[in-house]
């Protein structure tokens, strides 16, 4: 009889361990760390009192050695500087992560509240009778005092187990995916998961970027993942058939991509979006992701020449298919 998913993670001496967090979405209540031998560990979780409560239920924490960070979100990376201040831990991460929790955790106040209006300004999210959204909670990370940067192909030997590093785009700058090949186990931090499609928008110091063009093209390398290999994601439970996530994140976005085609017919602002892309109701609040969310499918639609996009006499940016 084939291992069960909990047998194969045994086997691997791999645990989950299942971090509280609070959101707004129902998928988003808890997000997972994976400690691996004892020594090392994948995530951290917030910082937050209740998330540093279960850490310190963990038996033998001094014995880590080394935490491995999929990308820089607070989520996920919130307590990495707990951990190299209080067991001296080697943090790794991708370079690009590095650089983006360092300028967060940098910039000014002033400056991060001038992008936000910027990209507001540009959504038409500022005129009248547009949804003026609810800024972003999460704060920003702590940065590491020091970090060992990760590099594609990368090998990790940890106490047993191979596992090599490979870096994806999309969901954030850099974020790296660890690949035990013989175990047939995947760390796949946010980049795939088993119930929400991944959070793909653009950030307001990259406003015109595609990271939906980046995500799509790194789902497809990974569509013919052997499907027994054993999913470990940011959130939610492990899973197998990889590839199936895969395309049913792609047709998703294809689905979102096609619901905007059809909402750019005639000339309209982010903002004048909303309603058709996320079914924002009367009373509802909007969300800095909403915008950002549609600023990436806009984005991604300018950049592949399926609509134009031009600034209105009033500031904000125009968007029609053709
Ligand atoms: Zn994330």
């Amino acid at each position: 009889m084939p291992l069960t998913i909990d047998q194969r993670l045994d086997a691997a001496r791999v645990r989950r361990i299942v971090l509280p967090m609070r959101s707004d979405m129902p998928a988003l209540q808890h997000v997972n760390a994976w400690r691996v031998a004892g020594t090392a560990v994948f995530d951290t979780g917030k910082d937050d009192a209740e998330t540093r409560a279960v850490w310190d239920d963990q038996p033998d924490l001094g014995r880590i050695t080394d935490v491995f960070c999929t990308h820089g979100h607070p989520d996920h990376m919130g307590l990495v500087h707990h951990f190299e201040t209080a067991f001296a831990a080697r943090v790794h991460l991708a370079p690009e992560e590095m650089a983006s929790v360092v300028d967060a955790a940098r910039q000014e106040q002033d400056q991060a509240t001038r992008w936000r209006q910027t990209f507001l300004r540009d959504m038409g999210a500022l005129q009248i009778g547009a949804s003026v959204p609810i800024p972003f909670s999460g704060g920003s990370t702590i940065p590491p005092f020091a970090y060992r940067p990760l590099a594609e192909d990368q090998v990790l030997s940890l106490d047993g187990s191979t596992w090599r590093v490979a870096l994806g785009r999309g969901h954030s700058q850099r974020p790296a995916l660890f690949l035990e090949d013989r175990l047939g186990i995947l760390i796949t931090g946010d980049q795939i998961l088993p119930e929400m499609t991944p959070y793909v928008g653009v950030a307001f110091d990259t406003p015109d970027a595609d990271p939906l063009g980046e995500m799509m093209a790194f789902l497809l390398s990974w569509a013919d993942l052997d499907h027994t290999i054993v999913a470990l994601p940011g959130h939610g439970a492990p899973f197998t058939d990889v590839g199936r996530r895969v395309r049913a994140h792609l047709n998703s976005y294809q689905r979102r991509l096609a619901r905007t085609i059809c909402a750019v017919a005639a000339p309209v602002t982010c903002a004048d979006l909303l309603p058709s892309l996320f079914h924002v109701s009367a009373g509802q609040p909007v969300l800095d992701f909403h915008y950002t969310m549609a600023a990436a499918l806009l984005n991604h639609l300018v950049a592949t020449g399926a609509a134009q996009r031009w600034r209105g006499t009033d500031g904000a940016f125009r968007y029609q298919a053709g």
